[in-house]
């Protein structure tokens, strides 16, 4: 595969109507100076300094997948042209119902609402709206036990252009009810969806970095919708902090992961972040051979939460 073409399909296609949409905004919500990086470009520079087996080894199956998963996030930038002039800020009660109805028939398994703080924007990104409605959907559990395999791999590249439409499909919903937003497609994300989705009250973050919901465990892809409703039923708590008391006692993921990407102790990155994950170690893992062992080897994989309690 050549991720030279990629990248510059992503710069082309991606990035300029990132630029447009910020010449012509006026006011932002910028990250933080101790934002986590903007892994995007990492992981092609990754990608082609250091695994030139996996050019040969990834499937090319995955390919037309990650292309329209790049098509997506450039519709979530091109259509916030489309947010209507004097947006309403308040969402009845029956729009709220007809939101959620309209993402179950989109196949969305789980849906939160939280709010975002700047620290949760990825380095240099800058976001319009600050209210979160988190979506989720279950990855399949049978290609995520064969991992890894390219099978793995092209199933979880399906299910980003597929929450990629989604995101698309829910901001479209929205902006024809009178409310502006922004999708943010689970491919090329501008903001730390694990987090959210935890204060969303979905699941907890595991030590995997990975969000563990009851239903699926660590078994699923994240996407966001960022807009102007300040209204939405926000969670108020997380109902699930007893995952990462139990993740302090089991080591599985670590001890799985091929490229000792997570760490025990934390690694103290730039401004002083501190991170369990090595996204440069994981990249080649990830990016090698869809990696995702330390989904499939998870302790709550097998036995998602609730049947743990
Ligand atoms: S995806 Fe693979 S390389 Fe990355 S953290 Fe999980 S087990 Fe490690
Ligand atoms: S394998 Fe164990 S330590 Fe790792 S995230 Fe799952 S439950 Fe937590």
């Amino acid at each position: 595969m050549k991720t030279k073409f990629l990248e510059k399909q992503m710069r082309k296609r991606v990035f300029r109507a990132m630029q447009d949409y910020r010449k012509n905004t006026q006011e932002t919500i910028k990250a933080l100076p101790e934002s986590p990086e903007f892994g995007f470009f990492t992981w092609f520079r990754i990608f082609q300094e250091k695994n030139i087996k996996a050019k040969i080894r990834i499937s090319i199956r995955a390919l037309p997948y990650v292309l329209r998963a790049i098509l997506g996030i450039r519709k979530s930038f091109k259509s916030l042209k489309k947010n209507p002039k004097n947006a309403l800020t308040s969402i009845t009660t029956e729009d709220l119902h007809e939101l959620e109805e309209y993402a179950k028939s989109l196949d969305v398994d789980k849906i939160g609402y939280t709010k975002l703080t700047p620290e949760l924007i990825l380095e240099s990104q800058e976001l319009l709206y600050d209210n979160i409605i988190v979506l989720i959907k279950e990855m399949d559990k049978n290609l995520i036990a064969l991992a890894p395999h390219k099978k793995t791999m092209v199933m979880i590249m399906k299910t980003y252009y597929q929450m990629g439409k989604q995101a698309n499909k829910i901001a479209k919903f929205l902006r024809k009810k009178g409310y502006s937003c922004h999708a943010g497609p689970a491919l090329g994300g501008l903001s730390l969806y694990p987090v959210l989705a935890q204060r969303a009250d979905l699941g907890a973050i595991g030590r995997h970095g990975l969000l563990i919901t009851p239903e699926f465990g660590p078994r699923q892809r994240i996407a966001v919708i960022y807009t102007n409703i300040t209204n939405l039923p926000i969670a108020k708590s997380n109902s699930y902090g007893w995952i990462p008391e139990f993740c302090k006692k089991c080591v599985r993921c670590m001890e799985a992961c091929p490229t000792k990407a997570i760490y025990d102790t934390p690694i103290q990155k730039a401004h002083g972040r501190l991170t369990h994950i090595d996204v440069e170690k994981c990249a080649q893992g990830f990016l090698n051979y869809g990696c995702s062992i330390c989904i499939k080897e998870c302790t709550f994989n097998k036995n998602p939460p609730e049947k743990m309690r």
